[in-house]
């Protein structure tokens, strides 16, 4: 899908992005180039250090897709997936509110200038008091909760907050994360207690939110939380609370080869069967993170080792479980399965089932296992696609590997922009 020159073109005139160097490259076979050029800058022949390209188009065009696939849904970007000040930037060009878990995000997100606190969620269900203080202050007056402390904490700490009441995911345990079963999420049972604590706080709870876990591959998900919410609406109206207003579906979301399409289109049947009345009043967010941050960022990597065992090869990059592949260790969506690279050189035709190793001390760095890649020496560089998602955030110096050293460089497309020279 081609974006809408009008997307990118918000996003190139975004005046936080003014000054940032845009590197705009010819549509086919630019990418690599690019890649290829970078490599041969002197920055990064004297450290051969891992860099990162962010490719501005992309994201413009999955804002365009989400538009068009839920039109109603306003999303708020979660800004943990992948905080880079550039990607918060477009966002912000783009139209996207944002779901921030703690102080700092909020700050990086006021700091771009041009969101005001209206377009912010403080989607931490239990939140430090120090930052519920900084929200007051600030006026971030939207979060959620899923405890009767919490309640409590905001009672004291911000009563002018609107809250939304965090439902258990019902398909929670059928997610691949079993880690997310017990942390978030108010049971069935706690939604009339919790109601009522809010109430006798006298705090609005204006809605409901979920997020059904990240990469989720059974859509119903979506649809068994949607029809959970509408039955909170229901319990809220008969505790003689105001009616709800707002739903917020979470995030979860992938870009990839049609899923998002699936996605949607089980969001709004869902919604036209529990929400058909409601629907003109009904306030629809989300908190995509995956979705717009992860094909957007391709990860560059040096190859510093090699070993050769028989058949076998063994290579040693220098960024691995404890830099850029944590998400994939924490998040459990990789084990050495998910990442898929390929190599910059490497000709040969003949392929070997190669190791690829991370350059810690820890023998359980190993990003790939049994990958088959061409023939490939010391100083050759690995290119990892869709690495926008849980990877940088995890910042790391961990062994004296510090990723805050990587680059970002940033580039588009010709053909997705008009108007360049
Ligand atoms: C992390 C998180 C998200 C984003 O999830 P993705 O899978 O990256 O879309 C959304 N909502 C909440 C509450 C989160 O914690």
């Amino acid at each position: 899908m081609e974006s809408d020159p009008k997307s990118l073109q918000a996003v190139m005139e975004a005046p936080t992005l003014s000054g940032k160097v845009i590197t705009v490259f010819p549509k086919d076979d630019g990418f690599n180039n690019f890649i290829k050029s970078v490599i041969l800058k002197n920055e990064v022949q004297n450290t051969k250090q891992p860099f990162y390209v962010l490719h501005l188009g992309a994201v413009a065009n999955l804002m365009d897709q989400w538009v068009h696939s839920l039109p109603e849904v306003r999303p708020f970007y979660a800004v943990k997936c992948n905080p880079d000040p550039t990607l918060l930037a477009a966002m912000a060009a783009l139209g996207s509110g944002f779901d921030c878990g703690s102080r700092a995000e909020i700050e990086s997100v006021l700091s771009l200038g041009s969101v005001g606190p209206d377009r912010i969620i403080f989607s931490n269900p239990c939140k430090m008091e120090s930052h519920i203080k900084y929200a007051a202050t600030v006026g971030v007056n939207l979060t959620t909760f899923d405890s009767l402390d919490e309640v409590e904490k905001i009672r004291k700490w911000h009563p002018q907050s609107s809250l939304l009441i965090r439902l258990k995911s019902p398909e929670d345990a059928r997610v691949q994360r079993q880690a997310s079963d017990s942390k978030f999420g108010a049971l069935p049972e706690e939604v009339v207690p919790l109601l009522r604590a809010a109430q006798a706080a006298q705090i609005p709870v204006v809605g409901v939110s979920f997020h059904v876990g990240t990469a989720v591959k059974n859509f119903r998900a979506y649809a068994a939380a949607i029809e959970a919410a509408k039955a909170a609406f229901e319990l809220a109206t008969r505790l003689g609370m105001p009616q709800m207003r707002v739903l917020n579906i979470g995030g979860g979301f992938t870009a990839g080869q049609g899923s998002f399409e699936e996605a949607a289109s089980m969001v709004r049947a869902a919604i036209h069967t529990y929400f058909p009345d409601a629907e003109p009043r009904l306030n629809l967010m989300a908190e995509p993170g995956r979705f717009f941050a992860e094909s957007a960022f391709t990860l560059a990597t040096n190859i510093i080792g090699k070993r050769v065992r028989g058949e076998a090869r063994e290579y040693w990059i220098n960024d691995g479980i404890h830099g850029s592949l944590a998400g994939e260790v924490a998040l459990e969506c990789g084990n050495g399965n998910l990442s898929r690279c390929m190599p910059l050189a490497g000709t040969s035709k003949e392929v070997f089932s190669s190791t690829v190793y991370g350059p810690t001390c820890n023998s359980l760095d190993i990003v790939l296992k049994g990958y088959w890649l061409p023939e490939l020496v010391v100083d050759d560089w690995l290119i990892f696609p869709n690495m926008g998602a849980y990877s940088s955030a995890f910042k790391s110096s961990f062994n004296g590997f510090n990723t805050s050293l990587f680059s970002t460089y940033v580039v588009t497309d010709a053909g997705s922009f008009s108007s360049t020279e």
